[in-house]
Parts: C-alpha cells; structure tokens; sequence
C-alpha cells in the first residue's frame, strides 16, 4: 500500500467503519498494520524510528493515527514529541504534525494541560527556527466536538504541520518528500533538545566539553536511559560487569541484585545522524558504575575490551 492510498483510507472508509463492529474490522486492521509499513518503506531510517498505527483501543478512536517515534525520545504516544497523521473527526482531511504525547503533560497539568501544550510548542518551534515555507506553526483543527476529547489536546500540542485535505490528497512523491521533510524537523529538534539552557547545570563529566562534544556525550546518554532497550541489554549481558567483573549482588546482597549500567558502545563521532544501530545485544555492554564512568573518560568509549586491558587488567597485576 502506498501512503496516499493510507490517507484516503483514513478519510474515505474510517467515516463508514465507524458505524460498524470494531473488533475484527479489515479497516482497524489497515491501521495497525498496512499504513504503518506503508510509512516504513518510505522511511528506510534505520531502527532508531518506530512507525505505530492505532484505530483505538476496544472501540474506535474519533482521531485515528499514525506515528513516528524516535527511540531516542519517546516510543509511545503518552509523552515526548514525536510525528503523527492525524485524522480531523469530521474527516475533512489529515494532518501530518510534529506533535506531543498528552497522556503524561495531562497527569501532571490536570485543568491546564492544553496551557501547557500550548507553551511547550512555542518552546519547541523557538528551537526549530526557521521551518519550510509551506509547513504551519502553532495549534491546528481536528474539528473536534468535545474539548476534553483526546483531539482537543493534539489541537494544543501541535509544533509544525501540514495539512492535506479530503480529494486532494497529494500523489506519493510528494506525500514522501513532506514525510522526509518532516523526520528532518524531528531530527532537528532532538538535536536541539539536547542543547543546555542556562537552567540546566552540567553534571561533573561534562565540564569542559566542547558544545559538539556535550551534545553528542548527552546522545549517548540518552540511547542509554531508553529503558526498554537497556533492559533488553542487560538480560543477554548479564549483571556482572564486562570489564572488571564486579557483581553488585555479591557486594551488596539482595539490592544489588539484577542492578548494572548499559552502555552503548556506538563510538560518539557516528552518533551524528539518523542512523544509529540500536541492537541491544551488539551495541551494548554492561558496565559496573565506575568502569562506565571511567570509559567515558577514556579513549576506549566503544572497546570494552582494550578499556579492561588498559585499565583494568594492568591495575590487577
Ligand atoms: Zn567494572
Ligand atoms: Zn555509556
């Protein structure tokens, strides 16, 4: 399936769908599964980007949609910023939209999440600069009905996006030229959100770095805390450190138990760009606090090995 053939589904049968059962439906199906390898094939971005559809949970969604997750930021549409086809409710057209998750700015904002929305976009459009001529900045219009509906807050939480409307949907050149586009927005603003500002005090292995070299030191760390993949990471390596064999649990019995650091061994230089490698089995390690520290330091950040031989080994003998 092409993606201009995916939004017409969204905007031709999703209004008719929802007047029928949702469980077992071929148009949910379509939404889970055929538009978001639809997105992939023009993608081709390496695994640091997941593509998710969703027609609802249990029933149907008044807005259904598709997103694109940069792993390095979010990999659910709860929280973080990511890119997402957005259908209108009354089904007019579709947006395609550097947006936020809701879920988590709702838990903590209550009544005034969409405030909240409304000025972390501005932020956010601040740090991009300067954006293509024929994206739009700021909130958009989902048509919604109801402004505690899901909708309402994607209204808020726009960024920059573009809006294609019901027959006149571009033709597939153009609909991928605009996603490219788009996952370079994302890109760019990642890369942004790495950047300090002056309320964001550097913690001690930062000092002194270069601004190239804090962005790209905070990367690494960031690959670092997506739990999911450290988590991954550390059931094939184990929790016995790989350099100097320290085992937390033998030190501090029950809770050191099933407690060590994942380190990404993708050297930094190559962190600058869309493609990076995010096996958890060959790109990580896992390192006991202080060899992670220390790697870090040294000039062996992406060879456990000649990190041990070097520092560790020599140290013993
Ligand atoms: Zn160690
Ligand atoms: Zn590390």
């Amino acid at each position: 399936m092409s993606i201009n053939a995916a939004l017409n589904i969204f905007l031709e049968e999703y209004p008719q769908a929802l007047e029928q059962r949702f469980s077992g439906h071929s148009v949910a199906d379509f939404i889970r599964n055929d538009v978001p390898a639809a997105v992939r094939d023009v993608l081709d971005v390496s695994d640091r980007y997941l593509v998710h559809g969703s027609p609802g949970q249990g029933n149907w969604a008044k807005v259904p949609w598709v997103a694109v997750y940069d792993r390095f930021i979010t990999e659910s549409a709860q929280d973080g910023f990511y890119l997402v086809y957005l259908v209108r409710e009354d089904f007019k057209g579709v947006y395609l939209s550097l947006n936020q998750g809701v879920t988590t700015v709702r838990k903590v904002y209550g009544a005034d999440a969409k405030v909240a929305l409304a000025a972390r976009a501005a932020d956010y459009i601040a740090r991009l600069g300067s954006v293509p001529a024929t994206t739009v900045t700021g909130a958009i219009d989902l048509a919604v009905e109801k402004a505690s509906s899901l909708g309402a807050f994607y209204e808020a939480g726009a960024i920059c996006s573009k809006y294609y409307e019901r027959g006149s949907i571009p033709a597939d050149d153009d609909l991928a030229d605009d996603l490219h586009q788009f996952v370079d927005l994302y890109f760019r603003l990642v890369t942004k959100d790495l950047t300090p500002t002056s309320s964001s005090s550097a913690e001690d292995d930062e000092v002194g770095l270069e601004q190239e070299d804090l962005t790209k030191l905070r990367e690494h760390k960031r690959i670092e805390r997506n739990r999911k993949l450290s988590e991954k990471a550390k059931k094939i390596h184990g929790y016995t450190c790989q350099a100097c064999g320290f085992d937390f649990s033998r030190q501090y019995g029950e809770i050191g138990r099933t407690y060590i650091e994942a380190h990404h061994l993708t050297p930094l230089h190559t962190l600058k760009g869309q493609k990076v490698s995010l096996d958890p089995e060959t790109d990580f390690s896992v390192l006991c606090s202080n060899c992670h520290r220390m790697i870090h330091r040294s000039e062996f950040v992406d060879k456990v090995e000649e990190f041990r031989a070097r520092y560790v080994v020599r140290r013993e003998s």
